[in-house]
């Protein structure tokens, strides 16, 4: 996925105020940071595919992504970014929020991709693969599109209740 996991970052933060939209937009893609870093290490490689609008995408090589994406990794990364966040905030809603935040983005890349790794291997996979048909790539552009714009208009309606609240205090 892409976009849609900043939409679950901004419709958190009104149910989090502490903590900074910046801190859950990062903790929206956090396993994509680690993707990005455990790649550069060459401890994990991204998948070569081909993108046609008429049939979806096509997967050359697989990705290999246990690290950042494997199942057992993401709880643990959110488990971790949960106690984190608790360190900072010493509040335990906070850190089952971001642990939450951080978890949300295995979820919907789970919708998209054909292929989550399970374990530390590639030998067992989860996905629904929406990527890998026309009419599903069409669909995960929707997806996309869709989370993240009402994401926003969460974020953005509860910004003005609450500023106009603030007015009404003064
Ligand atoms: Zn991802």
């Amino acid at each position: 996925m892409g976009p849609a996991h900043l939409g679950v970052a901004f419709a958190v933060k009104p149910l989090t105020p502490k903590v900074s939209l910046w801190t859950l937009l990062a903790a929206s893609e956090t396993l994509d940071l680690l993707a990005f870093f455990f790649m550069a290490l060459g401890i994990e490689r991204d998948a070569v595919t081909q993108t046609r609008l008429e049939h979806g995408v096509t997967i050359q090589t697989p990705a290999f992504v246990p690290w950042s994406h494997g199942l057992p990794m993401s709880i643990i990364w959110s488990l971790v970014a949960g106690f984190i966040a608790y360190l900072f905030y010493r509040d335990r809603k906070v850190s089952v929020m971001v642990s939450l935040v951080v978890f949300s983005h295995w979820i919907l890349d789970v919708l998209v991709h054909p292929g989550l790794p399970l374990f530390f291997d590639n030998t067992r996979t989860v996905g629904l693969g929406l990527w890998m048909s026309r009419p599903g790539l069409i669909a995960s552009l929707v997806l996309e599109i869709g989370l993240l714009v009402s994401g926003i208009l969460v974020y953005v309606i509860w910004r003005r209740k609450k500023r106009n609240y603030a007015r009404k205090q003064l």
